[in-house]
């Protein structure tokens, strides 16, 4: 398997072709952005923890039964996963309200929801990804109707075995965002990353943020907080020394 020329630069990660028309190459950057590009910087190694932690996760989650496009990681920074087109959604599961969801409702940031909740955004930068419901979805075409059930499905599954593996380890998963894509045979699979930029993790004693908010906020500590989650996680320390 050969790495071929890059087919996208997205804002956290290249995309490259492989000599294996089935795979693509995933190379994570230390870029970090914030309110839709509006907010721009560096967390070193970023692009090593969130590789490494979303490979991680998604392998627990096929151990779940959850598809995902994880094949392999090749270096610290790269992995090569199965091709798929995305679908332009992106899937935001919460358990707890904090952001977007805090303004939207009117209430404080902690709140505990009765049941977990699903949003859809459509990707799309140049439109700052709205807010749309599976009725758009339907009508634009962005996916069936047996892909949106199939979505919802994993998705709540996945914050299922997530917020319990995560809880073990001392962190609450807040919400989070997932994207899907389909593979050239149809199949419908886990794809992007699951990492401190895409998920909100609150150290379940202290309440203290290990995510992007620190980042997207100014917070300080954003490297050591990215450092934190992956030591829980995988018992793996700065030096990548087990623990
Ligand atoms: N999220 C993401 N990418 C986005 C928007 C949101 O990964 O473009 C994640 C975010 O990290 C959080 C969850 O989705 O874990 C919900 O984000 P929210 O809608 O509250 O938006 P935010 O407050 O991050 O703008």
């Amino acid at each position: 398997m050969e790495k071929l020329d890059q087919l996208y630069e997205g804002k956290a990660k290249k995309v490259y072709r492989t000599s294996d028309d089935a795979l693509y190459l995933v190379s994570y950057k230390d870029d970090a952005t914030a309110f839709n590009g509006q907010k721009k910087g560096s967390i070193q190694d970023k692009g090593i923890i969130n590789n490494k932690v979303t490979n991680f996760l998604m392998q627990m989650l096929e151990k779940s039964g959850i598809p995902t496009h994880f094949v392999k990681e090749l270096s610290d920074r790269e992995t090569l996963v199965h091709r798929v087109s995305i679908i332009p959604l992106e899937v935001v599961v919460r358990n707890i309200v904090a952001g977007s969801l805090a303004k939207r409702v009117g209430a404080p940031e902690g709140t505990k929801l009765r049941r977990p909740v699903i949003e859809y955004c459509y990707k799309d930068d140049g439109l700052g990804d709205p807010m749309v419901n599976d009725t758009h979805i339907l009508a634009m075409g962005w996916a069936t109707e047996a892909e949106l059930k199939q979505i919802s499905e994993y998705a709540l599954q996945i914050n299922s075995v997530l917020s319990a593996y995560l809880e073990d380890v001392n962190i609450e998963l807040i919400d989070f965002k997932l994207e899907f894509g389909k593979t050239p045979e149809g199949e419908l699979i886990l794809a992007d990353e699951i990492s401190p930029d895409t998920c909100r993790f609150w150290d379940s004693v202290s309440g203290e943020k290990l995510d992007k908010d620190r980042f997207r906020r100014d917070l300080g500590g954003v490297e050591d907080a990215y450092w934190e989650v992956m030591r829980r996680l995988m018992g793996e320390d700065r030096k990548g020394a087990k623990t």
